[in-house]
């Protein structure tokens, strides 16, 4: 059955899945969504059979209705093969007593790349199918991973230019050194003097120029995102959560039909909204468990129904979940909201203007499903070094704190379902974090220094990803003030 894509902001007509992918965001900045979240139509038993591709295939032809079978398939094959450095592309660890679902063994070595390794050709087949001939610019604002996979997954991709915004003090050095070192004629990383949220808006802000979008396209240009706003993202980020309960369940850990919970370290609220379609899809799911560190406005709004960004913005040791305005809860509030594109837009105002929104009573009865909590940065060091010592794993700080969040949960509730941590990047990523955690202090030690010491101490090799940038040339140097982007895009375009 077609499945169309609605505005979140706006009535107007619904759009093709590969209109959506192609424009990103709405005329009117709003999100595209789903008209309904279809069903899965494969039994829990045969997922349990399936690999990670096969899994892809049939909960993205769900919502891809105008992809052909062979041309999913081929996307799906182009992303997920030996860029991945497991065939399972996604392994399962057990360790204190949590289902660990590695989402980081792609390019990049972190979750980035479960949807960006795809969206490139979902982008290109979606062009080819819209008789698009502008030639296609990528602008992502990034805290840290999604630039670098961004940049891995379109890098000399025909028809494209990938231009990253990222805060220039605000990215772990491993994360700015693969960024800055990346390849391809048609990659371009600027570093800006303002945080994530001053990135992200920046390039909101030039994605909401009308004037300037129909300039671009009298030059052949025209604009498309990858940031996790993206529909095009979103979908394959769902296959993971129905690949992980099909492994449980063929492993015996779990019975066909029993529940599970899912933890979420979150920041822009992709990844547990796609546990939550999931869920919504048909996959036994309890509790959707959403993990924040210091920048806990999610935690506030699951307690209190009000969204507030108006607070000090902490720098962390999980870059990549110090945002203060979660772009995705978008999708889940006018979900909750009754699909009503008026609500939501007055919601999304009110945020823009005053830093803040409350939902109504009716709308908090629907956010059952999920439970926040929060790490804060010693509670996240310590879980790091009581994980490594109780059971040799090493956690990345995002992941840890997931995992300190959901101890916390099952302390409040007493709730002790099987559950799946997404581990959303790999300890190499975050050496410094990590080892100050476990290993005490290693002044004056580089983080390449220290990925080894960290091989030492966790018998794991230091990962192709981390080797390759030791000796890799810097080939973007290019810096700019937060207000000064929509200039840099165009001097990067030559227009
Ligand atoms: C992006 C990212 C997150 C947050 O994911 P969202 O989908 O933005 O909520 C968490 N951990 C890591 C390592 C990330 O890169």
């Amino acid at each position: 059955m077609e499945i169309l894509y609605n505005s979140t902001r706006a009535k107007g007509k619904a759009v093709t899945a590969s209109e959506a992918i192609l424009k990103g965001l709405s005329e009117e900045g709003g999100l595209f969504v789903p008209e309904r979240i279809p069903v899965l139509d494969k039994t829990l038993k045969e997922f349990s059979q399936m690999t990670y591709q096969q899994t892809a295939y049939e909960v993205m032809k769900l919502y891809f209705t105008d992809f052909s079978r062979q041309e999913l398939e081929e996307c799906i094959s182009k992303a997920y093969d030996e860029k991945f450095d497991t065939q399972e592309i996604v392994p399962i660890k057990e360790a204190a007593g949590a289902f660990y679902l590695e989402l980081f063994h792609g390019a990049t070595i972190a979750f980035k790349d479960m949807a960006l390794s795809v969206l490139p050709h979902l982008l290109i087949a979606s062009a080819k199918k819209n008789q698009v001939k502008n030639e296609i610019v990528i602008l992502a604002a990034t805290s840290g991973d999604t630039g670098k996979a961004a940049l891995a997954g379109f890098s000399d991709v025909e028809g494209t230019r990938i231009i990253v915004f990222y805060p220039k003090s605000g990215v772990s050095p491993i994360q700015e050194k693969q960024m800055v070192t990346q390849k391809g004629k048609n990659t371009y990383v600027v570093g800006i003097h303002g945080n994530f949220d001053d990135a992200q808006r920046g390039v909101k802000e030039i994605f909401g120029d009308r004037e300037l979008a129909e300039y671009m396209q009298g030059k052949g240009f025209q604009f498309s995102s990858a940031n996790s706003i993206n529909i095009g993202r979103l979908v394959p980020q769902i296959v993971y959560y129905v690949y992980a309960y099909g492994r449980l369940l063929k492993e015996g850990r779990i019975q066909e039909g029993e529940k599970i919970n899912v933890t979420v370290p979150t920041g822009n609220f992709g990844n547990i909204l796609a546990a939550f379609y999931a869920k919504e899809m048909g996959l036994p799911i309890g509790k959707l468990i959403c993990a924040s560190n210091e920048n806990k406005v999610l935690f506030d709004f699951f307690r209190s129904g009000t969204y507030d960004r108006n607070r000090e913005f902490v720098l962390t040791s999980s870059p990549s979940m110090d945002i203060l305005v979660s772009s995705n809860l978008e999708r889940l509030i006018y979900r909750i909201g009754g699909n009503d594109p008026d609500q939501n837009l007055a919601f999304m105002s009110a945020l823009g203007q005053g830093g803040s929104y409350q939902v109504t009573g009716d709308m908090m009865e629907k956010l059952g499903d999920f439970y926040g909590n929060y790490a804060s940065q010693e509670e996240t060091a310590e879980t790091i070094r009581k994980v490594y010592e109780d059971t040799g794993y090493v956690l990345d700080p995002h992941t840890a704190v997931a995992a300190c969040v959901y101890e916390k949960y099952k302390r409040e509730t007493g709730d002790h379902k099987a559950t799946v941590i997404a581990s959303t990047a790999s300890p190499y990523k975050f050496t410094r974090s990590v080892m100050d955690a476990i290993g005490g202090q290693y002044p004056g030690m580089d983080d390449f220094g220290l990925a080894d010491e960290l091989s030492g101490l966790s018998h794991t090799a230091v990962p192709k990803a981390v080797e390759e940038i030791r000796t890799a040339p810097v080939l973007h140097k290019r810096i700019c003030g937060k207000d000064a982007m929509k200039q840099t895009v165009m001097d990067i375009l030559g227009i």
